[in-house]
């Protein structure tokens, strides 16, 4: 990996056997074991990624992630603990890329980790398009084409497309959909969402046999990229 990252954890112990682990993998390491440090070391210096836990001393990891989110796109990881489902919600509304439930194996952080560094390395190249099971969308050109062939579809149903595939493995609940694709100040019935999957399965799913567009009971959508 040989990355730079820092730790924000207050529990020594979990910092420096995070730290053991990511430094044996070729990283440089940092530690903070408060909130107050952490958010000074991450905006002072430049780190590729950051590992941020929730519940810290002088400052809670919700507020350092925002604080850091007005200045600095650097990619964070909440540690949250088991089943703090809101820790999690809250973390990823407040640009968490990503989070893990402790107790963790060491690998799973290892692969989390790989994948936000790759996700951010991806969305800052100059292509400004992804690809998810065939499915391509330059957002350059505004454009969705599987097998090179153009699927034309409306405002919405490209803003629906774009936003599932910008959050790939993420599930998103109907709500934010509806906001991002919609407008905030959109009155209506967040069913409206399913009427635009159903639309963009028929125009992609159907018709080229993807399954793209999963559906959580009681939830909402993903796009899973395998
Ligand atoms: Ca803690």
């Amino acid at each position: 990996m040989a990355n730079r990252i820092l730790i924000i954890e207050d529990e020594v112990k979990i910092a420096r056997f995070i730290e053991l682990e990511l430094v044996h993998e070729g990283n440089t390491v940092d530690k903070a074991h408060d909130g107050r440090e952490g958010l000074d070391k991450a905006l002072s210096e430049d780190f590729d990624l950051i590992l941020l836990d929730v519940m810290l001393p002088k400052l809670n990891g919700l507020e350092v992630l925002r604080r850091i989110r007005m200045e600095k796109e650097t990619p964070v990881i909440m540690l949250t603990a088991r089943d703090a489902v809101m820790d999690k919600v809250s973390g990823l509304d407040a640009g968490a890329d990503d989070y893990i439930t402790k107790p963790f194996a060491i690998e799973e952080l290892l692969a989390r980790i790989r994948v936000a560094l790759k996700k951010r390395g991806n969305a800052v190249s100059t292509t400004h398009t992804m690809e998810i099971k065939g499915v391509v969308l330059d957002e350059d050109r505004h454009e969705v084409t599987v097998n090179g062939e153009i699927v034309e579809l409306t405002n919405r149903e490209f803003e629906l497309l774009h936003m599932l595939m910008r959050n790939k493995n993420i599930v998103l609940d109907r709500e934010k959909l509806m906001n991002e694709v919609c407008g905030y100040d959109y009155i209506g019935e967040t069913n409206i969402i399913d009427v635009y999957v159903r639309y963009l399965r028929t125009k992609i799913d159907d018709k080229y046999g993807i399954k793209l567009i999963t559906t959580v009971r009681g939830v909402g959508y993903v796009i899973k990229d395998n």
